[in-house]
């Protein structure tokens, strides 16, 4: 006897308990509706099954497999070489200790071709559809993905579903503006724009510094023992620029508020005066992207953290999906300023 048949059978029987009290509201489960249940508990066995044994997230990159077929994602497994190397260690893998090492651990195509098989849900629409198909969907064809007016560069703010922009386009006043209009909403444009490139050419600046760390974190979440419990996260210490660090975070906006925000610091180990400028970008296995903020902290025997900061999503909406998943993923460059050492 399978699962689903025990289930199916236990929900007729709750059905007709119920009816004895209420009118037949509940509708018994047909046939078809006992498939859908199947698909779905063999869904989240699948899930269970593919997921990396490290942080338990089902891989959405290459997954690696030691000699015995444990899996794990790109970056948990990088994760588990850069840790071995900062301790002077062989790496294990977590499930079995046998030596792991780029020579002996190979890609496992047939679990990346199944997860992406497996179905996901569009962020926008809620329509349910395979993994490999979830990127063009959400770029490309849902009728719900955000949109912008098409008279933007005009200075019309406009922001809405893909089915709702034809109409609000037939009827933007933007192209209808005067010439002097047009000039006040192009220097907002201009201002934007200036400032962005702004940062760009900063960023550029600092790739030209002698001494840069580039490192791949992971943050895991764990719950602080205040009275009231907050959701905040760590990453596992890291080597960069000579010292040891971690990257802590937490979680601004409660569980009811809509809009939450990642805030996070960067923490020094040694006591040692180094004056520094970060920034965090998207992690090479993730798919969250980040918006480029530059920050600068001057760390010294008496001051070992530096201030918190907003970490600002391209799309504000992920935030939810970010903390969803067991880690969350970033790469963080720190650029020394000459002089500082
Ligand atoms: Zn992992
Ligand atoms: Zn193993
Ligand atoms: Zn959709
Ligand atoms: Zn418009």
């Amino acid at each position: 006897m399978s699962e689903g048949e025990a289930e199916g059978s236990i929900q007729v029987e709750d059905t007709s308990e119920k009816e004895n009290i209420e009118p037949p509201l509940k509708k018994v489960k047909t046939r078809e509706d006992r498939k859908i249940d199947r698909l779905g508990k063999l869904e989240a066995r699948l899930n269970d099954i593919l997921s990396c044994t490290v942080c338990l997230d089902l891989p959405t990159k290459s997954v690696f497999q030691c000699r015995n077929g444990h899996l794990m994602c790109a970056s948990c497994f990088t994760h588990l070489l850069a840790d071995s190397r900062l301790k002077n260690e062989q790496s294990t893998c977590p499930n079995c200790r046998t030596e792991i090492n780029r020579n002996v651990c190979s890609r496992n195509l047939a679990v990346e071709k199944a997860i992406s098989e497996l179905p996901t849900e569009c962020s926008h629409c809620s329509h349910e559809l395979p993994r490999s198909c979830l990127k063009n969907h959400e770029d490309k064809e849902c009728l719900n993905r955000p949109v912008h007016c098409k008279f933007k560069r005009l200075g019309c703010l406009w922001q809405g579903p893909f089915h709702e922009q034809r109409d609000h386009e037939d009827n933007c006043v933007h192209p209808g503006m005067t010439g002097l209009q047009l000039m006040e909403s192009l220097e907002v444009v201009d201002k934007n724009h200036k400032n962005e490139q702004e940062l760009f050419q900063n960023i550029l600046n600092l790739l030209s510094f002698e001494k840069i760390a580039i490192n791949d974190l992971q943050l895991k979440p764990y719950r602080s023992d205040d009275y009231l419990p907050q959701l905040c996260y760590e990453s596992s210490r890291f080597h960069a620029l000579g010292q040891q660090w971690v990257v802590k975070a937490n979680v601004v906006g409660n569980e009811k508020s809509l809009k939450r925000v990642l805030t996070y610091q960067l923490v020094q180990k040694g006591k040692v005066n180094l004056n520094v400028k970060f920034l965090m970008l998207r992690s090479p296995f993730s798919d969250l992207v980040i918006k480029p903020e530059v920050h600068q902290q001057e760390f010294s025997c008496d001051l070992q953290e530096s201030s918190y900061h907003d970490l600002v999503l391209l799309d504000p909406t992920e935030c939810n999906k970010m903390l969803e998943a067991n880690t969350i993923k970033l790469r963080m460059i720190i650029f020394q300023i000459p002089g500082s050492d």
